[in-house]
């Protein structure tokens, strides 16, 4: 396993919508074990494809305390969603930057998994929140979208100043 660079905002490839993926393929393979060996390692509890500059529908999540509960999901789409959560959210592509976001709480995911079977879950609260999170790489949009302008403006001055004291 390889661990992979994480693209950091503001990134162009951060922002684009990325490609359905067709068919599992042993490069696909290579990918995911490649993705949750990076994410495990950053440490996180999510990550999507674009994140390491691969602009396909692919995301890695594990939101279990061990820490050993894989998610990988192709296409991933919510179907269905119900109910309010606000959840203090961070991102690898924004390190050090956290901001509180509210989604749906409650969703049904359909989408493909890694022996390129159809699947259809409920997620709710944490995983709900990680599932909709990397959704949002792969059209593009990063959590601090979700905030007010001013919330917003705020949490990019942050991350630049971070930046600019880690160079
Ligand atoms: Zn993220």
């Amino acid at each position: 396993m390889e661990k992979l660079d994480i693209v950091l905002y503001p990134e162009a490839g951060l922002r684009e919508v990325c490609a359905p993926i067709a068919e599992m393929n042993d490069s696909l393979d290579k990918l995911i074990d490649d993705m949750l060996y990076t994410m495990y390692d950053a440490p996180g509890i999510g990550l999507a494809a674009p994140q390491v500059a691969v602009q396909q529908r692919l995301i890695v999540m594990d939101v279990s305390e061990k820490g050993n509960e894989p998610i990988v999901l192709m296409n991933p789409e919510v179907v269905q969603s119900a109910g309010k959560i606000t959840w203090e959210e961070g991102c690898l592509s924004m390190p050090g930057i956290y901001a509180t976001i509210k989604r749906p709480s409650d969703i049904l995911v359909r989408g493909m998994d890694r022996d390129g079977k159809q699947i259809e879950f409920e997620a709710s609260e944490l995983l709900a929140v990680c599932i909709q999170h990397e959704i949002d790489h792969l059209d593009g949009k990063m959590f601090i979208d979700h905030l007010s302008g001013l919330k917003r403006t705020r949490a990019l001055q942050q991350f630049r100043k971070l930046m600019e004291q880690k160079e």
